[in-house]
C-alpha cells in the first residue's frame, strides 16, 4: 500500500507538470500570457433569452439537524462516517482537439475526463446514493479544555440512506494551453442570469453552452436532480492566480507594467465579479491553489509567503475569504506528518487556512493534534484511474470505469482491466 502510494506520488509529481499547466506558464520563467479581451460584443447571445428573474437558491448547513427530524417528508439521520471527496480538473469539451496527438494529448488523457464522461460520473454517484456537501461544512473549529482551538469533524444530518460527497475542481482558470486543446475558454452570465461557458468549437465558431464545462454541467444536473444537493452545495473551485480566474485575465504581469495592460486587467476584474457572485449564490465555494501553482513541499518559506500574499491580493480579493488550501501536485506542506507542523504550514494556518487538501487513494482525513487544521486526501477521477485495474476496483463505490471511459475518443493507450 505504502509503496503504491509513493510511486503514485512520484507519478503525480512528474505528470501533473503538464496537467496543471505550470511547466509552460510558471511566472518565474515566462510570465503569464497576454490578456484576452472580453468585450460583450464578441459573445454570441445565449440560446435561451428568458428575461432575468428572481431565482431563489437556498443553502443550508448539514451539521444542523432539522427540528422535526425530517424535511419535506424525508427523515434525516446523523452520519459520522467517511465523507468522500472527488476532485476534477476542467473537463474536455472537444476530445478531437484534446486528443489530437500533440504533446499535450497524453497529459490530458492522464489527468482529465471528457464532458460526457463527467456527466456519466455524476449520474453514477447520484444513482449510488451520494449527495453533495460543502467542504467547509464538514469540520468546525472548537475550543479545547486548555483554551486553544482545534478542528473537529462534524456530525452531518443527511436524508436517510444517503452518503455525503465533496466535489472540488482544480485549476478553474482556463489556462492558455487549455484554450488550444479543446476546453471551454471562460464562464459567462447568460441572459437568463445563469452561468454558461463560452468557447470555440473545432471549426473556430463561438459556442455558448451549459453542456461543455464541469461547472455548468453540475449546475444543470442539480437543477434536474435537486435531491442530489439537499443543502444547496455544489463544489469548491480551487484557483491559482497567474493566468487570472474563471477565464478572465485578472492577474498582474511583472513584465508588463503598461497602462494598457492595467486598463484591460481592471476591465476583466469588473467582468468576473458578477460571475463570482452568481457562483457563490448558487452553492459554489472557492479555495486557494497558490498563485503560481507552486510546490509547497519544496519551495522556501519566503517563496511560499510571497506567492500566497499575491494570491490573497489578486484572487482572494475577488472570491473572498477561504479556509481551504489545495496543494498543487498534491505536494504536502507538512510532509504527511500529523503530529509535527513546520513553519510554512503554521504560517498558512495563521493566514486563515484550516483545511489542507492533497491527493490520495481514498478520502482520508485527519484533524491535526498540535494546531487547528485538517489534512485530507481526495480521489481523482481521470484517465489514470479510469484505465487502471486497481483504481477501477477502488472507485466501484462511485462508478464502474468500464461504463465511464470513452475509448473511442481517448488515445489508444493501455487499459488495465480490458479482458478481465
Ligand atoms: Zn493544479
Amino acid at each position: 500500500m505504502r509503496r503504491f502510494y509513493e510511486i503514485f506520488l512520484v507519478l503525480l509529481m512528474v505528470l501533473t507538470l503538464t496537467a496543471c499547466g505550470a511547466s509552460t506558464a510558471a511566472p518565474d520563467s515566462s510570465g503569464p500570457s497576454k490578456p484576452q479581451t472580453s468585450d460583450a460584443e464578441e459573445l454570441p447571445e445565449t440560446p435561451e433569452s428568458e428575461p432575468p428573474e428572481e431565482r431563489p437558491y437556498i443553502i443550508s448547513d448539514p451539521a444542523i439537524a432539522p427540528e422535526s427530524g425530517e424535511k419535506d417528508g424525508v427523515p434525516y439521520v446523523a452520519y459520522d462516517g467517511v465523507v468522500e471527496h472527488l476532485f476534477f480538473h476542467p473537463v474536455v469539451a472537444y476530445p478531437e482537439l484534446a486528443f489530437d496527438g500533440d504533446y499535450m494529448a497524453n497529459g490530458i488523457d492522464d489527468w482529465m475526463v471528457t464532458a460526457e464522461e463527467y456527466l456519466k460520473i455524476l449520474q453514477s454517484v447520484y444513482a449510488n446514493g451520494y449527495i453533495l456537501v460543502d467542504i467547509a461544512d464538514c469540520w468546525s473549529e472548537v475550543p479545547t479544555d486548555s483554551g486553544e482551538v482545534r478542528m473537529v469533524k462534524n456530525t452531518l444530518y443527511l436524508p436517510e440512506g444517503k452518503k455525503p460527497l465533496i466535489l472540488s475542481f482544480d485549476d478553474v482558470n482556463y489556462y492558455e494551453y487549455m484554450l488550444e486543446n479543446g476546453f471551454t475558454h471562460k464562464l459567462i452570465l447568460g441572459e437568463d442570469g445563469k452561468v454558461w461557458s463560452w468557447g470555440l468549437d473545432p471549426q473556430g465558431n463561438a459556442v455558448v453552452s451549459r453542456d461543455l464545462d464541469a461547472i455548468t454541467i453540475l449546475d444543470q444536473f442539480v437543477e434536474e436532480h435537486p435531491d442530489f444537493s439537499p443543502f444547496g452545495a455544489k463544489g469548491c473551485l480551487s484557483l491559482t492566480g497567474y493566468a487570472g480566474i474563471l477565464g478572465y485575465r485578472t492577474n498582474t504581469d511583472r513584465d508588463d507594467a503598461s497602462a494598457a495592460f492595467e486598463a484591460n486587467r481592471q476591465k476583466e476584474i469588473a467582468a468576473v465579479k458578477p460571475i463570482v457572485a452568481e457562483l457563490k449564490r448558487t452553492g459554489w465555494t472557492f479555495g486557494s491553489h497558490t498563485w503560481a501553482h507552486i510546490r509547497l513541499d519544496s519551495k522556501s518559506i519566503d517563496g511560499v509567503k510571497s506567492d500566497m500574499m499575491k494570491w490573497m491580493d489578486e484572487v482572494g480579493s475577488l472570491v473572498g475569504e477561504t479556509h481551504v488550501l489545495f496543494y498543487p501536485y498534491g505536494g504536502r506542506l507538512d510532509g504527511d506528518d500529523v503530529k509535527q507542523t513546520g513553519p510554512a504550514f503554521q504560517w498558512m494556518q495563521q493566514q486563515g487556512f484550516r483545511i489542507f487538501c492533497s491527493v490520495g487513494i481514498d478520502s482520508w482525513s485527519k484533524c491535526k493534534s498540535d494546531i487547528s487544521a485538517v489534512i485530507c486526501d481526495r480521489l481523482h477521477p481521470d484517465g489514470t484511474t479510469l484505465r487502471s485495474s486497481k483504481s477501477r476496483e477502488r472507485y466501484l463505490r462511485f462508478y464502474d470505469a468500464k461504463d465511464i471511459i470513452d475509448l473511442n475518443v481517448r488515445p489508444q493507450r493501455e487499459v488495465g482491466w480490458l479482458g478481465e
